[in-house]
């Protein structure tokens, strides 16, 4: 059919509704519909569609136009892209006849000579990775990283060799002429003339569109050097490809049907965690985060999960990128890492692996409370000056949140974490947010210095040790082991404090609610849940008891050393060792 036919047939066979409804909630007021634009920073719905005109209007940023241009803005491509998207939905053959507009010419045809260039320049580095001048790079990904062919093909990594030439020649040889060669700054003339590659022994990562257009390139070097200077290097800025306005595997995780996604530093955490069932994760390597890749996710809002690296910079990076998305009304959460430094790393640890990550992502931790727990990283808060600063810290970012009822629900949170007075943290929101700043006497007493800690019986830390007074005391024969390794002070709770003081003491399970009888009926109600609780252990299997009792000790163990140093950064190294050494101990 030819073009011109064929879109005035796609506009009358398809809803213009239906297609923005994909990817932006719609609700009919009268005969047109409404819902908040997403081409300007909006909370009301400024933007109207109308199914009898076939037309879409924001009537505060003026955007407008048919389902082509809402496409073409929306997903970043071109109307001709978008005409040939749909055209696929209802089955549309187009004629090449575009090809004649004067609009088609300027930009597009430069446009697909790009595209078709990068898919066979991907083409050759894939295939020198697997040939004999990539044995190195392909060692290291199958190697080091743990990569399966299956996963470097879905990713189309390849291998830039040192000898240039073989490429430029390879290009010459399939028919490119050099006007094109030289617009992809592939490829440059040096001093003597000659024409050299932009990127020589280093891993690429082909960056794609989610057209499937091949747009750029990211690459690691495999040259000790040059990891000094120049370990990542990145296409240069090209008529299709912008290195602010991507981010790597978006082709794959736009399509994903999880609600979240997972935000990452490295291409290699993008990759590891597809190999390992995630099709939800990105990657923002070498920018940094900006508007224009707030844009793209919000294409299809989702909570967003970061998991940047755990050193210092990684989590300034992710408290700073989690402030950027929650003004755009974005749910954010962290991934706790520890006691490793990146997701990479996580998931190819035997001790930790994907089933601990699966756990993690199950149990994300809300940014804010995140920002409490990471603000105080480098401050003595025994210090009054450091503590007011860390108090300060927290109300700033508690008042930068809109909605009253969602902070002050953040207060009482950070408050029962963080051990503060939560109606003195209240006020001192108040009174900020009347234009009153801290005083000293407003600290006075905000410190809960009893620090004792309120029982949640749902958390996994009070789980943990309920599971694991319930294993000591049906499992009488490890006594005098488990006396050497778990101290009082590693368990948190009065109850289970109580419950292990006695373990030790000797008492057996028959006899335990004799000798609590006199406690506090609140302990005894819990000590009775904890013991009888129908945890469905095969009691008879003493191996697999053994294994369990060791992986519950392991817990508390990392706990108790998470609490009592986790807070200092000048202890993270040595803590993280710490708790390294413990991920691999057999303690029974
Ligand atoms: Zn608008």
């Amino acid at each position: 059919m030819k073009y011109k036919d064929a879109k005035e047939e796609i506009k009358n066979r398809i809803s213009i509704v239906d297609v923005i409804k994909e990817y932006v909630p719609l609700k009919q007021s009268g005969s047109n519909w409404l819902g908040i634009c997403p081409f300007h920073p909006d909370k009301n719905p400024s933007m109207s569609v109308s199914e009898s005109r076939k037309m879409f209007k924001c009537f505060a940023c003026n955007e407008a136009g048919d389902v082509f241009h809402f496409l073409e803005k929306y997903l970043n491509i071109s109307y001709f892209d978008a005409v040939k998207r749909l055209a696929k939905v209802v089955n549309i053959e187009i004629d090449n006849d575009y090809q004649s507009t004067a609009e088609y010419k300027k930009n597009e045809a430069r446009k697909e000579a790009l595209y078709k260039l990068h898919k066979d320049v991907a083409n050759l580095y894939y295939k020198y990775l697997h040939s004999d001048v990539g044995k190195v790079a392909y060692d290291y990904l199958t190697k080091k990283r743990k990569l399966n062919d299956k996963t470097i093909l879905k990713f189309g990594l390849g291998y830039a060799p040192k000898n240039t030439t073989l490429l430029y020649n390879k290009l010459k040889e399939m028919g490119y002429d050099d006007e094109v060669i030289f617009d992809s700054t592939l490829f440059r003339l040096n001093d003597e003339n000659r024409v050299v590659g932009y990127f020589y022994d280093r891993i690429i990562f082909p960056v794609v569109d989610i057209n499937q257009h091949i747009i750029g390139f990211q690459s690691r070097t495999l040259n000790k050097e040059e990891e000094k200077t120049r370990k990542y290097l990145n296409s240069k800025t090209t008529l299709i490809f912008h290195k602010d306005n991507m981010l790597y595997g978006y082709n794959i995780a736009f399509y994903s049907k999880a609600d979240y996604y997972i935000l990452c530093e490295g291409n290699m955490d993008v990759i590891t965690l597809y190999q390992n069932g995630y099709d939800n994760a990105m990657g923002a390597q070498g920018t940094a985060f900006n508007d224009k890749q707030i844009f793209l996710l919000k294409r299809k809002p989702k909570k967003i999960y970061l998991c940047e690296d755990m050193d210092d910079a990684g989590i300034k990076a992710k408290n700073h990128i989690a402030d950027m998305l929650r003004k755009h009304n974005f749910e954010t959460y962290m991934i706790d890492l520890n006691p490793v430094k990146d997701v990479d790393e996580f998931l190819n640890d035997s001790r930790l692996g994907k089933s601990e990550f699966v756990k993690r992502i199950s149990d994300p931790i809300p940014s804010i409370l995140y920002y409490a727990m990471t603000s105080k990283l480098g401050l003595d808060l025994d210090n009054p000056y450091d503590f007011e600063k860390y108090i300060d810290l927290i109300v700033t970012k508690l008042i930068s949140i809109d909605n009253s009822i969602v902070r002050e629900n953040y207060a009482k949170k950070i408050a029962l974490q963080e051990k503060i007075d939560s109606n003195k943290l209240l006020n001192l929101i108040s009174e900020r947010l009347k234009g009153n700043s801290i005083s000293k006497s407003d600290l006075q007493g905000i410190k809960d210095e009893t620090k004792k800690i309120t029982l949640n019986e749902d958390s996994e830390e009070f789980k943990q040790e309920s599971n694991f007074i319930y294993l000591i005391y049906i499992n009488e024969e490890y006594r005098d082991k488990i006396r050497d390794i778990v101290s009082v002070d590693d368990l948190h709770y009065e109850v289970t404090k109580i419950l292990y003081e006695k373990y030790l003491s000797g008492v057996k399970i028959d006899s335990i609610f004799n000798e609590i009888e006199n406690y506090d009926q609140s302990i005894v109600d819990i000590a009775k849940r904890i013991l009888t609780y129908n945890y469905n252990y095969d009691e008879s299997n003493t191996n697999l008891m053994k294994d369990t009792l060791n992986k519950i000790i392991r817990n508390i163990k990392i706990n108790s050393i998470k609490s009592t140093e986790g807070d200092n950064l000048d202890n993270m190294y040595e803590t993280n060792i710490k708790i390294k050494e413990l991920m691999s101990k057999k303690f029974l």
